[in-house]
């Protein structure tokens, strides 16, 4: 994306060091790195100075944006003083880790029993996993283990969440899914609805889909459904109006646990706290990261009802203990920079500003519906998606092999715009303190880039 590494540059270093996740390491040999070096509020800086905005949160995590925040460092630096490591395991704690418990079970979108915290949004997934194939063993159900989540949904890269997601790039070449891991429709109405089907039946079909999935297995045999609330690593797509009641509704029918994957969604980025209030969702168990330290701290939680914690505990005697645990699950530097971040959020009010200028990025952003090449527009509060197709009215979308998504990212960068090109879809999940001025700005630079794609489209005869 710049240009060929000069020798020893830190670029080069980097090319020979480091494999790099979710990048094509051909790519990275040619053209070396962006080496992102510092940031301020919604921006940030590369080794050349250059200015971009990022329009991505960092990885749809930093909330508080890139500047130096003083209070945050402040309680890294006495926690690191105070008691650098400790954990929970075999009956012990820190009070970081008590104190941020407490937090999040006061803010959950529904009554919740327990936290327990891991270090990263696969990680919380992962031990979802775990647990519900421990509930159902605990309730002698053995048979009772096959979990749904739906095509495109992203819920992680260990082993089993990979499964979880419902991405070709995530499951080609590493063996994926796992079995008993299954996948029922995406719930995007623009790319798969039928001619004419209105978004409620098209609701209606996703969980008739659902349905059919669960009777084709056997009821008895799924354990769980997992959700975003908006799906995004897939290409951020907003369900349509009463899908999630239609599916909550089946769900209910054959006692399955419904999984709410908030990594991407809590701590106000749909304009509420959580999706699940947005959405009106009503978790058995709900997994939360990234934004839960703005992304500046590695942490994730998963909360459970005490439906699902009632049984573990009924298990004590039998059990022993709980045979699961990270050393680095709810690490006491991370937990205390966490319940630090909370309180900032309250005290500038965070959540409300997300929830006012959200639908401002999502006026502005749908201004670009115009343009020749995009197809839709679609998000809600501060995520959302501009899908990029060749042909408006048949919606067809370019062959990867033209490279028109590479050519997008690199016009972005270049107008200095950070985002991710997922697929045909630009995606969208600034920090949540970005201004109305720099949403103008955001969307005024992604306009010349689409622009600057249709002529090299043109130029290229890809059209
Ligand atoms: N769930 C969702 C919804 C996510 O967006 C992500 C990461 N993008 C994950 C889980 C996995 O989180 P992590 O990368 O921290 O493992």
């Amino acid at each position: 994306m710049t240009q060929v590494p000069r020798p020893n540059s830190a670029a080069a270093r980097d090319v020979r060091s480091q494999l790099h996740p979710y990048t094509n390491p051909l790519a990275l040999e040619q053209d070396g790195p962006v080496i992102v070096t510092r940031g301020d509020g919604a921006w940030v800086e590369d080794e050349a100075g250059a200015r971009y905005i990022e329009g991505l949160a960092g990885l749809w995590c930093t909330a508080l944006g890139f500047s130096a925040e003083e209070r945050l460092a402040r309680v890294a630096y006495d926690q690191m003083r105070m008691l650098a490591f400790y954990h929970p395991f075999g009956q012990k704690a820190h009070l970081p880790g008590i104190d941020l418990a407490e937090a999040l079970l006061a803010m959950a979108p529904v009554p919740m029993s327990k936290v327990l915290f891991s270090g990263s949004g696969s990680e919380a997934n992962d031990t979802a996993l775990k647990l519900i194939r421990f509930y159902n063993n605990a309730l002698g159900r053995p048979e009772k283990k096959k979990v749904i989540s739906r095509i495109k949904a992203y819920h992680g890269v260990t082993l089993a969440t990979a499964s979880l997601t419902g991405l070709p790039n995530n499951h080609r070449d590493f063996d994926l899914p796992m079995p008993g891991i299954l996948h029922t429709s995406c719930p995007h109405h623009y790319r798969f609805a039928l001619e004419g089907e209105s978004p409620e039946a098209f609701a209606t079909r996703c969980a008739d889909d659902l349905e059919a999935l669960i009777q084709a297995e056997g009821p008895e045999t799924i354990a769980a459904f997992f959700a975003e609330p908006v799906m995004g690593a897939g290409g951020v797509i907003v369900p349509p109006p009463t899908y999630f009641e239609k599916i909550q509704a089946v769900l209910k029918r054959h006692d399955i646990l419904f999984v709410v994957d908030e990594v991407i969604c809590g701590f106000g980025r749909t304009g509420n706290v959580w999706g699940s209030q947005t959405f009106g969702l009503e978790p058995d168990m709900l997994t939360c990261a990234k934004q839960l330290s703005s992304g500046y701290m590695p942490l994730s939680a998963l909360m459970m009802t005490e439906k699902v914690y009632q049984v573990i505990r009924d298990n004590a005697g039998r059990i022993g203990i709980l045979g699961h645990g990270y050393t680095y699950g709810g690490h006491p530097v991370s937990c205390a920079v966490a319940r630090e971040v909370l309180r900032l959020y309250e005290e500038r009010d965070l959540f409300a500003h997300a929830a006012t200028v959200g639908p401002v990025m999502q006026k502005r952003l749908r201004t670009l519906a115009d343009h020749p090449l995009v197809g839709e527009v679609r998000g809600v509060g501060l995520v959302a998606g501009v899908e990029i197709v060749r042909d408006k009215a048949s919606r067809q979308p370019f062959d990867p092999a033209q490279g028109v998504g590479l050519a997008i990212g690199r016009n972005l960068h270049r107008h200095g715009v950070i985002t991710r090109v997922i697929g045909d879809t630009v995606a969208f999940s600034p920090p949540l303190i970005i201004t109305e001025e720099e949403i103008d700005a955001m969307v005024s630079r992604v306009a010349r880039a689409l622009d600057d794609t249709l002529a090299w489209c043109r130029a290229e005869d890809k059209l």
